[in-house]
Order: structure tokens, then sequence, then C-alpha cells
């Protein structure tokens, strides 16, 4: 989409706006669908926490897709998208085990970490075959808060706890059908990712009740100029050739899966935020937007750059600026960026605002979260209002005090 487009739709629809490019969602799933085209198997299973609207599901099933949920609630919005159950994986953490039991009446694929609940769930679920998540012990991901596959992760069983869980699937008679692992986002070391691979494919051949192979996600999108990306076609080059290797070895044609989020979703979106203030100061100048941590927190939450144009004015000079929201905190978006010369009123567009920037917003300083806007095949969509009043006070209870 270009500026004027984006501009014309901030316009129709008020800011701050999420605008969504559902066909640059398909270009991405063609991409990583051709980088792993050599093997027979082959399943991406979208994660929904990265984007969960119901459209941008749909989108997704359209061209084939699984999903990989972490909660129950994600479950039921898949289902909800038209998804079949067989297409639904569940792969929580630390879940309740009642949370569990509703995932077995919907009748989706399970995935386990951990060994007491894999214990528990073999006693009552025996002839229910379960996925295993397993800790390789590599690190790997690019902010310490999102690396989960290292020692000290709460993620996964670790491999050294293998002797274990056979003891349990001796005891229970579970049936393990898959191994999984997801070693974090921001994966761009391919040898380190292929050394992981080699640590599942070593879990793998410890059962031979294996139907998939999981390899997660952490597929590296560039949210600026320069920045590294996984290369995903060299990987799957690579990649393909080592698990259709391996198939031939364990005599099975294995099902390889990938749980792409933030690649299948991020560069699909833009925030559009609207400059209420042109502030000056000594040093540096200020330009105050109407929006905030409370609706795209990755910047703060983890110092995430994302790039931030003037779509108002694209050609103006380029002037030295710091974006921040309106949120009572040190709430920053960009600092020290080049920016096409900003007025009050233009609208900014802030990029690869697709994955994890909606899903994680809130109501924080009491503010509405916007609504979001799907752009497919050149028509524009409104996929969510954005909220008012009521939403903020629907939920609470007002009691009478006098
Ligand atoms: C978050 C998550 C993903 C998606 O990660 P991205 O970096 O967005 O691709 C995949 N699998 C699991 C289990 C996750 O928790």
């Amino acid at each position: 989409m270009n500026n004027q487009q984006l501009v014309a739709l901030a316009q129709k629809y008020g800011d701050p706006l999420y605008v969504y490019d559902a066909n640059k969602i398909e270009e991405q799933y063609n991409r990583m669908a051709n980088a792993f085209s050599t093997v027979n198997k082959l399943k991406i299973n979208y994660a929904v926490k990265a984007n969960s609207n119901i459209n941008i599901l749909k989108v997704l099933k359209k061209l084939n897709s699984g999903v990989d949920c972490v909660s129950i609630q994600e479950v039921k919005l898949a289902i909800e998208a038209g998804f079949n159950v067989k297409d639904i994986f569940f792969t929580p953490s630390g879940i309740s085990f009642e949370e569990m039991e509703q995932a077995v009446n919907l009748g989706v694929q399970i995935t386990l970490d951990s060994l007491s609940i894999l214990e528990k769930f073999g006693n009552k679920y025996p002839t229910i075959p379960v996925c295993l998540r397993i800790n390789p012990h590599v690190m790997a991901g690019g902010n310490h808060k999102i690396s989960v596959g290292h020692i000290d992760s709460k993620f996964g069983i670790s491999i050294y706890q293998i002797e274990g869980i056979k003891d349990i699937v001796k005891e229970t008679g579970l049936v393990i059908n898959g191994i999984h692992m997801h070693t974090g986002s921001d994966i761009y070391n391919i040898d380190a990712f292929l050394h992981a691979t080699e640590i599942l494919l070593n879990t793998v051949k410890e059962f031979d009740t294996i139907e998939f192979v999981d390899f997660g996600s952490g597929f590296k999108v560039p949210y600026k100029e320069g920045d590294i990306e996984t290369n995903i076609e060299e990987m799957g080059i690579t990649l393909s050739n080592r698990f259709n290797e391996f198939c031939k070895e364990y005599g099975r044609d294995l099902t390889m899966i990938f749980e792409p989020g933030k690649f299948l979703v991020s560069s699909a979106g833009s925030l559009l935020v609207k400059v209420n203030v042109v502030k000056p100061t000594p040093n540096i100048v200020f330009i105050g937007v109407d929006s905030g941590l409370n609706h795209l927190l990755r910047p703060m939450m983890y110092d995430a750059y994302h790039h931030i144009t003037n779509i108002s004015n694209p050609e103006g000079t380029e002037k030295i600026y710091d974006i921040v929201g309106y949120i009572c905190e040190n709430d920053t978006f960009g600092s020290n960026r080049s920016i096409s010369e900003v007025s009050e009123n233009d609208i900014l567009c802030i990029h690869n605002a697709g994955a994890y920037s909606f899903s994680m917003a809130s109501n924080y300083n009491s503010r509405y979260r916007p609504a979001e806007v799907m752009v497919y095949n050149g028509e524009d969509y409104l996929i969510r209002k954005r909220e008012n009043f009521d939403d903020l006070i629907k939920n609470q209870v007002i009691i009478d005090l006098e």
C-alpha cells in the first residue's frame, strides 16, 4: 500500500488505526511454503498469538495454513474462524489441567511440556496421542525476554529427562506422536538452528510412534534497513535435505511443521497515528502522537525498533525527532529518528506492526484500543471497531457506597 492509500484509510476510519495488508500475508506464507517445497509433508501452523483477529485467521485458513494456539481461547477463536480441529495445535505452557481437558474435549492436537503433566495426562487419557515439547538447551533469540530454548528457560522438557519420559510412556501406554521445539524469537543463525535440529531429531529416534516434527518458529524479519533477516530460502534447502534424509533413516514420511507468527504477519501491519504536538526542547524535538505503549508495547517492552515514516509529507526535508506516545510514562516509539519534516495533524506510519502489536494492546490510561482494517485484493474492510466508553465500563461492577 502506498502512502496516499494509507492516509486515505486513516481519514476514512479515524486514528489511531491498525491496517493489515492481507496480500502481504499470502506472499509470506507462499514464500515459506516454497522454501520447504521438497518436503513431502509440510504443515505451516500460524501462531495465533501474533495477531488473533478472526479475519487474519480466515486469510491464513484460505491458504491451507493450520494454527498454533497457546490458550484455550485462541483454540476457540480458530474454531470460530472455521479451522478444522485437526489443523489446530495446542502448545501451552504451565496451564491448568482443566484447560488441558477442555482442549481434549474439543479434539485438538496437544503438546505437553512438563513431566508431571505428562504423567497425569497419560493416566487419564492413555489413548490420546500427544506431542512433547523438548528443551534442546541451545541459546537463540534476539532478546533475553524472548529467548526460550536455553538451559534455564521454563519451556519444554529437558532433553536430559528423556528417560523420565520413556518411563511414563511405558507405565501409561501413552503414544507420543510428535516432537516439538521452539527456541525463541529472532533466529538468524542457521547453524544454531541446525544444531538444535540434530538434538530434536535424536529425540525423535527415541520413539517409534512419531508422525510429525515441529520445529517451532523464530524466523526473524527485518525491522530496520540493514537488519539481518532469516534467509528462509537458504535455510529451506539445508533443513529440507536434512529432514528428508532423516525420514528415510527413520523409515516413515514424517510431517515437518513450523509455527511462524511474526514471519507471516509482521510486515503486513502498520499502525497509523496522528501528530498531536510538535514540541521543540533544548536538545530534542518531540513528536507527540495520539497513541502509546497501550497500543504498541514492543518498543518499550523489548526495545524493539519500528521504522516510522511521515506519510502525510513523505518528500519533506529530513529532521531529527523523538516520537513519543501520550501515556504517562517515558513512552517512546523511537528516539533520534530522521523523518521527513513533521507538522501537527500529520499522519505517521509505524511499520511492521502486524505481529505482537494489537494482540498486546491494553486500555492503560483508560484509552480505547484502536480499530483494525484489512486490505485484501484492493478492498478495505473494517475488521474490528474502535472501542468506546461502554467498553471501558461494561465489566466494572458499580457498588453503592452511600
Ligand atoms: C510465540 C510462539 C511462536 C511464534 O513465534 P514467532 O517468533 O512469532 O514466529 C511459535 N510457537 C510457539 C510455541 C510460540 O510460543
